[in-house]
């Protein structure tokens, strides 16, 4: 895919604005900034873009408006906190979008909503619904009911699973730093900030952890994981420092700013999608370096001969992740066998499934067609 810095063929934009985008440190909101980026934001609306916000803050707005000086640790206080704070922050976009004559439409997300392909659906069809009506969804994770296992924890991630439901052309993170750099740039003075990228590996990721803001939950880590996400669907990501003057548009205009993620290929088949980022995995099926060549260049199912080990309990039909046997994610798909079948089966030929099942109704354990391989 080209990676110049023209985007006339991108429509749809997910923008996603953290809390330490929105707020001084003191968790106070920046009036002046915010006002800055929804004129920005407007603007390119006007222009006929397409455009989804995603946007933080309520647990920081929340604590701010409850005089708390920090976030609470407690799950509870958060989701109090949130419940307090979102009401907030939708009525300061309310008020602010209606200068530039904006409509915009709440939609409160949790992970359990991507997870089950009807509510998937719905989902997606009712922000398409929005975005027919010329309005702005804002989107925040729905705090107070998310509970650990629903929950993405962070927006980095939900910004980037938005973006991979309604199918969008790019991703833009606006942090409160420059973008990816090579190292921690607050600990190290000559560290090189990367201007574009197009695989991410492991030392980024392994480098990336603990690098966030007091307010916000997510970090470089998130964003990698967000970067990763957009990449395997086929869209831009950037990210960028909210505190350049007029960043939206000088990004939309094409300016070399921040770090762009580019992917190297077409955009995903709609199932496909929703097999790689829609769901959770209910268990892990481990396998040899042969089996994950034959899945990553061959296109090949996952046939029980490459298969090492199974992690964790599930059932026929469940959805899977394929980890290689460093531990690492390359693929996912709909298992045809339950985790017990799976590990009596592992390391046979096809061929003895009946004999060891005492029944056979498939040769594969994922098929093809049911498997997200990650292009590496
Ligand atoms: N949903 C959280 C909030 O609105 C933010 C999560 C994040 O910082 O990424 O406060």
């Amino acid at each position: 895919m080209s990676n110049s810095r023209k985007w006339d063929q991108i429509n749809r934009i997910v923008i996603k604005i953290g809390t330490s985008t929105l707020t001084n440190p003191n968790g106070e909101l920046n009036f002046e900034h915010i006002k800055n980026l929804l004129r920005e934001i407007s603007y390119w609306h006007n222009q006929g873009k397409e455009i989804i916000l995603v946007s933080s803050g309520a647990v920081a707005v929340g604590a701010h408006r409850m005089n708390f000086s920090q976030v609470p640790k407690t799950m509870p206080e958060k989701q109090a906190l949130a419940a307090i704070g979102q009401g907030e922050l939708i009525n300061l976009y309310e008020e602010m979008f209606a200068e530039y004559q904006k409509v915009i439409a709440q939609v409160l997300l949790t992970r359990g909503d991507f997870d089950h392909r009807l509510s998937y659906l719905n989902a997606t069809n009712a922000l398409l619904a929005i975005l027919n009506l010329n309005v702005i969804p804002i989107i925040n994770e729905n705090d107070t009911i998310s509970t650990v296992e629903i929950k993405f924890g962070d927006n980095d991630t939900l910004s980037a699973m938005v973006a991979a439901m309604l199918n969008a052309d790019m991703l833009i993170i606006l942090s409160d730093v420059d973008g990816l750099y090579d190292c921690d740039p607050r600990v190290n003075k000559n560290a090189q900030l990367f201007t574009e990228i197009t695989n991410i590996t492991s030392e980024m990721e392994n480098s990336s952890l603990n690098r966030g803001s007091s307010f916000s939950s997510g970090g470089m880590f998130t964003k990698l994981k967000a970067a990763r996400i957009c990449m395997s669907y086929g869209a831009h990501m950037i990210i960028a420092n909210n505190a350049v003057e007029n960043i939206i548009s000088r990004l939309l205009n094409g300016e070399t700013l921040g770090t762009l993620f580019i992917p190297r290929y077409e955009k995903m088949q709609a199932r496909k999608k929703w097999i790689a980022f829609g769901r959770l995995a209910q268990g892990t099926i481990v396998v040899d370096a042969g089996a994950e060549a034959a899945l990553a260049n061959n296109g090949k199912s996952l046939l029980p001969s490459g298969i090492i080990k199974v992690i964790g309990a599930f059932d026929r039909g469940a959805l899977v992740a394929v980890e290689n046997a460093q531990g690492y994610e390359i693929a996912r798909g709909i298992t045809n066998y339950s985790s017990h079948e799976t590990g009596l089966i592992a390391g046979c030929h096809s061929s003895d499934i009946e004999k060891i099942l005492h029944e056979k109704d498939y040769d594969e354990v994922i098929h093809r067609n049911n498997l997200w391989v990650e292009k590496s």
